[in-house]
């Protein structure tokens, strides 16, 4: 039997705003437990809550970067439970009414689209973190993250497999980004998502029953989960079984998934509405606003980098996936003038450099990678030296100039000296030049590779060739 997957995700992103949703407690990440907080996000009865405005800003930007409507009257309501770490025992939330609705992403699958649809964003607040692993006597509760804001963005099951899910979740990711709703540190918790995940036999309408594996942070482990959650689903039904509606516990050190609760025991939430807060009224010439504060978003970008910088969408695609890496691409083309060259350094050197030393922000400016174009089209470096002052600007963010100086790079195109060396090296290496003279013209690849080596590659090759045919040949 052909199976399909069907995959549809609830993410939630941790808000960019100073303050947090309903007090003006810091959101700073960390800090010493219990110090970012205050009798309101700690949930000390009595005191009310103010909804902070640029929760609701930041949250409509990102649905309006994500195809939504944005709900001109949304209101909030309290999602009733008692964990440790949230000390109102309700989460506010949004239920029947929220902010943004009836969205869409385009991804893009190797230049094929594919359309996912976004059910829904809801602003609500994050609850605190319960620290289990210091002490053996019980567990510690820091409320610093209680109250910080986040969007939930839940989407329609349009995702058909793991990759479908990683370069949404890389959309996702990029959107709020250059929109500047999130930082999206996933390895902070600011990026997180649920996978809902059911199988069905190819072609069948029905959608199969489905299983939720919550708070998965990293994109790699999304993937991972999905490939074995889906197996797991296939394996049960192939053997007869059937799936039940559940909670998983995903562990991503062993690979495995558990289950955590059953769908008759999953939480009665009592929703109802949140009698401290007033609803939320979205007015028209503030939401045009909004709306004109956007960025121009990776798509669009994508789309203009093709035309106008004639690079390959391929490269289009991985430069404006992040806003920094596409402002310093549009940069140093600005400066160099050679939108090929610099995309081949951004989409080689860089981009293996950065992965491998694990960096996040480019060491150097656009200006230097301008400069560094400029030295080989004027021909004072070679392409092949170039390599060493870009991993050396890239460890030391010097000057190329400077590197090119300091190193003693600079193209040896001397012809009295490479003559020199041509004649010691056509002297040491008589059976190459009997070659040549004999008619096996490839041999003088070895005397330029011999001269090369001389000049630590530092000659000026086509000089080199020159100077070693006029020898040979007279
Ligand atoms: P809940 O709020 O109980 O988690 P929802 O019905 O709001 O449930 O769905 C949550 C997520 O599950 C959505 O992203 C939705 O697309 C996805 N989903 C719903 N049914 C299925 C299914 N049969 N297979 C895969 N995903 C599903
Ligand atoms: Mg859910
Ligand atoms: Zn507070």
């Amino acid at each position: 039997m052909e199976y399909e997957i069907v995959i549809g995700l609830e993410i939630h992103s941790e808000l960019a705003t100073k303050s947090k949703i309903y007090c003006s407690c810091t959101t700073e990440f960390g800090g010493i437990p219990n110090t970012h907080c205050c009798p309101v996000c700690t949930g000390m009865p009595g005191v009310l809550p103010v909804l902070n405005k640029n929760v609701v800003e930041y949250a409509a930007k990102a649905g309006l970067a994500m195809n939504c409507k944005i709900l001109d009257f949304s209101k909030q309501d309290r999602k009733n439970y008692f964990y440790p770490d949230l000390p109102k025992a309700y989460q506010v939330s949004q239920f029947d009414l929220p902010l943004c609705v009836k969205g869409y992403i385009d991804i893009d699958l190797n230049d094929k689209k594919k359309r996912v649809g976004i059910t829904r964003i809801h602003i609500e607040e994050d609850a605190g973190k319960l620290i289990h692993d210091e002490w053996e006597t019980g567990s510690l509760i820091d409320y610093n993250r209680c109250g910080v804001p986040l969007i939930e963005i839940v989407t329609e099951p349009d995702m058909r497999s793991a990759e479908d899910a990683r370069v949404f979740m890389e959309s996702v990711r990029s959107i709020l980004k250059y929109t500047e709703v999130s930082d999206c540190k996933m390895q902070e918790g600011s990026l997180r998502a649920d996978v809902n995940l059911s199988v069905r036999i190819a072609g069948e309408k029905e959608l199969g029953t489905r299983t939720e594996m919550k708070n998965l942070n990293s994109i790699r482990s999304i993937t991972r989960a999905i490939e074995s959650e889906a197996k797991r689903q296939i394996d049960i039904i192939e053997s007869g079984g059937s799936i039940e509606q559940e909670t998983r516990r995903w562990d991503d050190e062993k690979g495995l998934s558990y289950s955590m609760r059953s769908k008759e025991e999953a939480h009665d939430y009592r929703y109802f509405p949140e009698p401290d807060l007033a609803p939320v009224i979205i007015d028209a010439n503030w939401l045009d606003r909004i709306k004109s504060t956007l960025p121009e978003l990776p798509d669009e970008r994508k789309k203009r980098y093709i035309d106008q910088y004639k690079i390959p969408g391929y490269d289009a695609k991985i430069i404006t996936a992040s806003r920094e890496t596409a402002d310093f691409f549009e940069e140093a083309v600005g400066l160099s003038n050679n939108a090929k060259a610099v995309s081949n350094w951004i989409m080689g050197d860089l981009m293996n450099l950065m992965k491998n030393s694990e960096c996040e922000e480019i060491p150097f400016s656009p200006s230097h990678l301008a400069n560094l174009i400029k030295l080989i089209e004027n021909g004072v470096i070679s392409g092949k030296i170039a390599k060493t002052v870009f991993k050396k600007m890239f460890e030391t963010a010097d000057e190329p100039e400077r590197i090119v100086e300091r190193e003693g790079l600079k193209v040896v195109n001397d012809e009295g000296q490479l003559n020199n060396i041509v004649s010691a090296v056509v002297k040491s290496n008589p059976k190459s030049v009997e070659d040549y003279r004999n008619g096996k013209k490839k041999a003088i690849g070895f005397l330029v590779g011999q001269v090369m080596k001389e000049t630590k590659g530092k000659a000026d090759p086509q000089m080199v060739n020159k100077l070693l045919k006029d020898e040979l040949e007279s």
